[in-house]
Protein backbone atom coordinates (compact mmCIF):
# COMPACT_ATOMS: atom_id res chain seq x y z
CA UNK A 1 0.00 0.00 0.00
CA UNK A 2 1.02 3.24 -0.93
CA UNK A 3 1.98 5.80 2.02
CA UNK A 4 -0.75 7.09 3.93
CA UNK A 5 -1.75 10.93 4.44
CA UNK A 6 -3.19 11.19 8.14
CA UNK A 7 -5.04 14.50 8.99
CA UNK A 8 -5.36 15.06 12.30
CA UNK A 9 -8.29 18.30 13.29
CA UNK A 10 -9.87 18.75 16.71
CA UNK A 11 -10.29 21.53 19.32
CA UNK A 12 -7.16 23.25 20.69
CA UNK A 13 -5.22 21.64 23.23
CA UNK A 14 -6.49 18.08 22.83
CA UNK A 15 -2.66 16.66 21.81
CA UNK A 16 -3.29 16.66 18.42
CA UNK A 17 0.51 17.35 17.72
CA UNK A 18 1.86 15.03 20.35
CA UNK A 19 -0.29 12.29 18.91
CA UNK A 20 0.94 13.01 15.08
CA UNK A 21 4.40 13.64 15.90
CA UNK A 22 4.69 9.95 17.66
CA UNK A 23 2.35 8.40 14.77
CA UNK A 24 5.02 9.92 12.68
CA UNK A 25 8.10 9.19 13.91
CA UNK A 26 6.67 5.60 14.33
CA UNK A 27 5.64 5.25 10.80
CA UNK A 28 8.98 7.27 9.37
CA UNK A 29 6.37 9.84 8.06
CA UNK A 30 6.86 13.54 7.53
CA UNK A 31 5.22 15.01 10.03
CA UNK A 32 3.23 19.07 9.51
CA UNK A 33 2.22 20.67 11.98
CA UNK A 34 -0.20 23.24 10.67
CA UNK A 35 -1.16 25.46 13.37
CA UNK A 36 2.67 26.65 13.60
CA UNK A 37 2.63 28.14 10.62
CA UNK A 38 -0.60 30.07 11.30
CA UNK A 39 1.49 31.16 14.60
CA UNK A 40 4.21 32.28 12.42
CA UNK A 41 2.57 34.70 10.61
CA UNK A 42 0.83 35.96 13.43
CA UNK A 43 3.94 36.03 15.35
CA UNK A 44 4.84 38.39 12.39
CA UNK A 45 2.36 40.47 12.32
CA UNK A 46 2.40 41.16 16.40
CA UNK A 47 6.20 42.20 15.90
CA UNK A 48 5.17 45.06 13.61
CA UNK A 49 2.28 46.19 15.47
CA UNK A 50 -0.63 45.02 13.38
CA UNK A 51 -2.87 42.83 15.54
CA UNK A 52 -2.86 43.06 19.36
CA UNK A 53 -5.81 41.67 21.67
CA UNK A 54 -7.13 44.92 22.25
CA UNK A 55 -6.74 46.59 18.94
CA UNK A 56 -7.81 44.39 16.93
CA UNK A 57 -5.81 43.42 13.16
CA UNK A 58 -4.77 45.48 10.66
CA UNK A 59 -5.26 43.03 7.29
CA UNK A 60 -4.44 44.71 5.00
CA UNK A 61 -0.49 45.17 6.09
CA UNK A 62 -0.97 41.56 6.71
CA UNK A 63 -1.92 40.29 3.63
CA UNK A 64 0.58 42.51 1.92
CA UNK A 65 3.68 40.99 3.74
CA UNK A 66 2.33 37.45 2.88
CA UNK A 67 4.42 36.91 -0.29
CA UNK A 68 7.86 37.94 2.09
CA UNK A 69 7.43 35.42 4.29
CA UNK A 70 8.94 32.64 4.30
CA UNK A 71 7.73 29.38 6.43
CA UNK A 72 9.75 26.15 6.50
CA UNK A 73 10.54 23.58 9.02
CA UNK A 74 13.86 22.06 10.19
CA UNK A 75 14.30 19.49 12.52
CA UNK A 76 16.91 19.75 15.27
CA UNK A 77 19.65 17.26 16.58
CA UNK A 78 16.94 15.95 18.33
CA UNK A 79 15.29 15.08 15.94
CA UNK A 80 12.22 17.57 16.96
CA UNK A 81 10.52 19.42 14.46
CA UNK A 82 11.76 23.61 14.34
CA UNK A 83 9.15 26.44 12.95
CA UNK A 84 11.66 29.04 10.53
CA UNK A 85 10.47 32.01 9.76
CA UNK A 86 12.62 33.83 6.81
CA UNK A 87 15.77 31.12 8.22
CA UNK A 88 14.85 32.04 12.16
CA UNK A 89 14.29 29.57 14.77
CA UNK A 90 10.61 30.73 15.78
CA UNK A 91 9.87 27.60 17.43
CA UNK A 92 9.66 29.09 20.78
CA UNK A 93 8.33 32.77 19.99
CA UNK A 94 4.92 31.21 18.22
CA UNK A 95 4.08 28.93 21.42
CA UNK A 96 3.76 31.98 23.79
CA UNK A 97 -0.08 32.92 25.37
CA UNK A 98 0.82 36.53 23.31
CA UNK A 99 0.59 34.94 20.47
CA UNK A 100 -2.20 32.74 21.32
CA UNK A 101 -4.32 35.43 21.95
CA UNK A 102 -4.47 36.84 17.98
CA UNK A 103 -3.50 33.92 16.13
CA UNK A 104 -7.07 33.22 15.54
CA UNK A 105 -7.52 36.93 14.30
CA UNK A 106 -4.81 36.14 11.75
CA UNK A 107 -5.83 32.70 10.76
CA UNK A 108 -9.56 34.00 9.37
CA UNK A 109 -7.64 35.92 6.64
CA UNK A 110 -8.78 34.23 3.68
CA UNK A 111 -5.09 35.32 2.06
CA UNK A 112 -3.70 33.93 5.02
CA UNK A 113 -5.47 30.54 4.44
CA UNK A 114 -5.08 30.32 1.00
CA UNK A 115 -1.60 30.63 1.13
CA UNK A 116 -0.85 28.39 3.83
CA UNK A 117 -2.91 25.79 2.42
CA UNK A 118 -1.13 25.40 -0.62
CA UNK A 119 1.72 25.06 1.40
CA UNK A 120 0.83 22.55 3.47
CA UNK A 121 -0.68 20.60 0.05
CA UNK A 122 2.61 21.07 -1.02
CA UNK A 123 4.44 19.66 2.17
CA UNK A 124 2.51 16.69 1.91
CA UNK A 125 1.70 15.84 -2.12
CA UNK A 126 3.81 12.87 -1.82
CA UNK A 127 1.78 11.51 0.85
CA UNK A 128 3.20 9.21 4.28
CA UNK A 129 2.30 12.26 6.07
CA UNK A 130 1.26 13.24 9.24
CA UNK A 131 -0.72 16.87 9.13
CA UNK A 132 -2.54 17.97 11.94
CA UNK A 133 -4.58 21.41 12.57
CA UNK A 134 -8.43 22.88 12.06
CA UNK A 135 -9.24 22.08 8.68
CA UNK A 136 -7.26 19.42 7.49
CA UNK A 137 -9.55 16.58 6.28
CA UNK A 138 -12.06 19.29 5.33
CA UNK A 139 -9.99 21.01 3.14
CA UNK A 140 -6.31 20.60 3.11
CA UNK A 141 -6.08 17.05 2.52
CA UNK A 142 -10.31 16.22 1.99
CA UNK A 143 -9.45 12.57 0.34
CA UNK A 144 -6.96 11.76 3.45
CA UNK A 145 -6.96 7.99 4.24
CA UNK A 146 -7.33 8.33 7.94
CA UNK A 147 -8.50 11.78 9.62
CA UNK A 148 -9.42 12.31 13.27
CA UNK A 149 -11.13 14.85 14.62
CA UNK A 150 -9.73 15.45 18.61
CA UNK A 151 -11.10 16.64 21.79
CA UNK A 152 -11.51 16.17 25.17
CA UNK A 153 -12.97 18.06 28.70
CA UNK A 154 -12.61 21.47 29.08
CA UNK A 155 -11.06 20.33 32.52
CA UNK A 156 -8.86 18.01 30.77
CA UNK A 157 -7.44 20.51 27.84
CA UNK A 158 -6.82 23.74 30.50
CA UNK A 159 -4.69 21.70 32.64
CA UNK A 160 -2.70 20.14 29.86
CA UNK A 161 -2.12 23.58 28.44
CA UNK A 162 -1.20 25.47 31.90
CA UNK A 163 1.40 22.43 32.30
CA UNK A 164 2.50 23.12 29.15
CA UNK A 165 3.11 26.51 29.50
CA UNK A 166 4.49 26.11 32.97
CA UNK A 167 7.13 24.01 32.12
CA UNK A 168 8.22 26.81 29.34
CA UNK A 169 7.91 29.34 32.68
CA UNK A 170 4.87 31.54 31.48
CA UNK A 171 2.43 31.29 34.68
CA UNK A 172 -0.66 32.13 34.26
CA UNK A 173 -3.90 31.13 35.50
CA UNK A 174 -5.65 27.94 35.12
CA UNK A 175 -8.88 30.71 34.03
CA UNK A 176 -6.78 32.71 31.94
CA UNK A 177 -5.59 29.61 30.08
CA UNK A 178 -9.26 28.15 29.76
CA UNK A 179 -10.57 31.65 28.28
CA UNK A 180 -7.77 31.83 25.68
CA UNK A 181 -8.76 28.15 24.49
CA UNK A 182 -12.19 28.57 24.80
CA UNK A 183 -12.35 31.60 22.39
CA UNK A 184 -9.71 30.23 19.66
CA UNK A 185 -12.07 27.61 19.48
CA UNK A 186 -14.75 29.58 19.15
CA UNK A 187 -13.27 31.99 16.99
CA UNK A 188 -11.94 28.86 14.62
CA UNK A 189 -15.92 27.54 14.48
CA UNK A 190 -17.39 30.68 13.73
CA UNK A 191 -15.36 31.62 10.41
CA UNK A 192 -16.90 31.54 7.24
CA UNK A 193 -13.94 30.11 5.43
CA UNK A 194 -12.82 26.82 6.74
CA UNK A 195 -13.87 26.46 9.86
CA UNK A 196 -13.19 24.50 12.58
CA UNK A 197 -15.42 21.28 12.03
CA UNK A 198 -15.19 17.50 12.06
CA UNK A 199 -15.35 15.84 8.34
CA UNK A 200 -18.18 13.72 7.81
CA UNK A 201 -15.78 10.72 7.50
CA UNK A 202 -13.38 11.19 10.57
CA UNK A 203 -13.13 9.43 13.40
CA UNK A 204 -13.86 11.28 17.01
CA UNK A 205 -11.19 10.95 19.53
CA UNK A 206 -12.45 11.86 22.98
CA UNK A 207 -9.46 11.27 25.10
CA UNK A 208 -10.77 13.22 28.20
CA UNK A 209 -10.07 9.57 29.92
CA UNK A 210 -7.40 7.95 27.94
CA UNK A 211 -3.81 8.46 28.56
CA UNK A 212 -0.97 8.54 26.01
CA UNK A 213 -0.78 5.17 25.22
CA UNK A 214 -3.92 4.10 25.06
CA UNK A 215 -4.85 6.66 22.67
CA UNK A 216 -1.65 5.62 20.35
CA UNK A 217 -2.26 2.45 20.71
CA UNK A 218 -5.76 2.81 19.47
CA UNK A 219 -4.52 4.99 16.77
CA UNK A 220 -2.50 2.71 15.28
CA UNK A 221 -5.14 -0.03 15.46
CA UNK A 222 -7.33 2.59 13.01
CA UNK A 223 -3.66 2.51 10.66
CA UNK A 224 -2.96 -1.27 10.48
CA UNK A 225 -6.75 -1.95 9.37
CA UNK A 226 -6.34 0.57 6.78
CA UNK A 227 -3.02 -1.30 5.82
CA UNK A 228 -4.44 -4.76 6.18
O1 LIG B 1 -2.69 24.01 16.50
P1 LIG B 1 -2.48 25.32 17.20
O2 LIG B 1 -3.24 25.43 18.48
O3 LIG B 1 -1.05 25.68 17.34
O4 LIG B 1 -3.13 26.39 16.20
C1 LIG B 1 -3.12 27.77 16.51
C2 LIG B 1 -4.25 28.46 15.76
O5 LIG B 1 -4.00 28.42 14.35
C3 LIG B 1 -5.66 27.88 15.92
O6 LIG B 1 -6.32 28.34 17.07
C4 LIG B 1 -6.34 28.37 14.64
O7 LIG B 1 -6.78 29.70 14.78
C5 LIG B 1 -5.21 28.36 13.63
N1 LIG B 1 -5.21 27.18 12.77
C6 LIG B 1 -6.07 27.16 11.69
N2 LIG B 1 -6.04 26.13 10.82
C7 LIG B 1 -5.19 25.11 10.98
C8 LIG B 1 -4.31 25.10 12.09
C9 LIG B 1 -4.37 26.14 12.98
O8 LIG B 1 -6.88 28.08 11.53
N3 LIG B 1 -5.15 24.13 10.07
Amino acid sequence: MNKLTIAIDGHSSTGKSTLAKELAAVLGYIYVDSGAMYRAVALEALRKGWVSKEQGIQEENIINALEFLKITFSVNPQGQSITMLNNENVENAIRTMEVSDVVSQVSKLIPVRRRLVALQQKMGEKGGVVIDGRDIGTVVFPKADLKIFMTASDKVRASRRKAELDSKGQNYSINEVLENLKSRDKFDMERIDSPLIAASDARTLDNSKMNKEEQFNLVLGWIHELKD
